[in-house]
């Protein structure tokens, strides 16, 4: 199963998280696993730009 790091705005830091691609493309809110909040966000972009730095 593979991790995606999230974000959550309440405590101010990234998690990781767990889940079936297919839950993670239809799944709407998630949860932090700290403050069970769901002002969370997907982290994925940030994720895809390191490897696109050219030297
Ligand atoms: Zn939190």
């Amino acid at each position: 199963m593979p991790t995606y790091p999230f974000y959550c705005e309440k405590c101010k830091k990234t998690f990781e998280l767990n889940l079936k691609l297919s839950e993670y493309d239809k799944k709407k809110t998630f949860q932090c696993p700290k403050c069970k909040g769901t002002k969370v966000r997907r982290e994925i972009a940030a994720f895809q730009t390191i490897t696109s730095k050219k030297s």
